[in-house]
């Protein structure tokens, strides 16, 4: 047995995120389209005597504590595998916090693939992703990665035929978006409104399996955005200079407030990050790509 084992593990956006009426749990339907892309959190898992102990070099205030995804993945392969050792779990993180990427759920999904190599478990994949379902409805996703379908509470994905490459501009907030809360105000905005179930989009999944990123960048939907928007108007803002400036599709990630701009390709996406940058709305802009795989072993493999 190898002493520590590092996980990659890409952040996502939703392509598409369709949210059908509230249910009497509390919940939402939800039909959307993740894809993952290339912003990673790195997880090192190692063995200590006893507990659970994790540590970041975020400056952002993640918890430490029960409450961290990780934690909580953790605890979850220890009682299930009956590890008796202690965990320690380093967080690298890059994903913005609160951002709308499934940063957290990104870092439980990572968690349970470095156990399973740490403890040579022999997990499957969809082994993983089930234990991930028990804990949130994006783990799964972080642990397959690619381009998916996700139903359910998004938690039940289906791999999506998607060719090719698609160059990605994200535009980062300094602070973020809880998201319970934009799900509240999408709630608030939608009242008296008549909500049909959600599906998803005949025309989405054509632009992906053609890999045609202008039709991809029209195709482009999601439901939270007027929410995250009625939260944070600066997005509005950053979606018309992102589009002003030829993105050819421009969109909020799941609930905010990453804003995804769709580039032509990478000299589009260059110049995109650079008038992003220089329009003095958004702070922080990177080029990223999209779909990569999901949580990968990098080392102690
Ligand atoms: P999603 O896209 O799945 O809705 P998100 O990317 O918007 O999620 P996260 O980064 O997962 O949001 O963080 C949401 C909250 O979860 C944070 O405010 C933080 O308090 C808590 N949290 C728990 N574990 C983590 C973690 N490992 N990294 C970041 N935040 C975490």
């Amino acid at each position: 047995m190898t002493s520590e084992v590092t996980v990659r593990v890409p952040g996502k956006i939703n392509l598409q995120l369709s949210v059908g009426p509230l249910q009497r749990d509390g919940y939402h339907e939800l039909a959307t389209v993740f894809q993952s892309v290339s912003l990673f959190d790195e997880i090192t898992v190692s063995e200590i005597d006893k507990g659970i102990e994790i540590t970041t070099d975020s400056k952002s205030n993640i918890p430490l504590d029960k409450e961290n995804l990780a934690y909580k993945a953790a605890e979850i392969m220890k009682k299930k595998f009956d590890i008796e050792t202690g965990l320690a779990i380093k967080i690298k993180k890059e994903i913005p916090i609160a951002g709308g990427m499934a940063g957290g759920s990104a870092d439980a999904g990572g968690t349970i693939v470095a156990i399973d190599s740490l403890f040579s478990l022999g997990l499957k994949r969809d082994e993983m992703e089930r234990i991930g379902s028990e804990l949130g409805a994006d783990i799964p996703f972080t642990i397959a990665g690619g381009t998916a379908i996700g139903t359910g509470r998004g938690d039940q994905i289906a791999p999506v035929l998607s060719r090719g490459s698609y160059n990605w501009v994200l535009a980062l907030s300094s602070s973020g978006l809880s998201t319970p809360s934009v799900y509240k105000e999408c709630d608030r905005l939608r009242e008296g409104l008549d909500i049909s179930k959600p599906f998803v989009s005949d025309s989405l999944l054509q632009a992906l399996s053609h890999g045609d990123a202008k039709a991809l960048g029209k195709a482009l939907t999601n439901d939270l955005q007027p929410a995250a928007c009625s939260l944070k108007p600066a997005l509005r803002l950053i979606l018309d200079v992102g589009l002003d400036y030829g993105a050819l599709g421009g969109i909020v990630s799941g609930s905010g407030p990453t804003v995804a701009f769709l580039a032509e390709h990478e000299d589009h996406a260059l110049d995109l990050v650079v008038a992003l940058t220089s329009s003095g709305v958004v702070g922080n802009v990177i080029r990223v790509a999209g779909p990569v795989p999901g949580a990968r072993v990098i080392t102690g493999a």
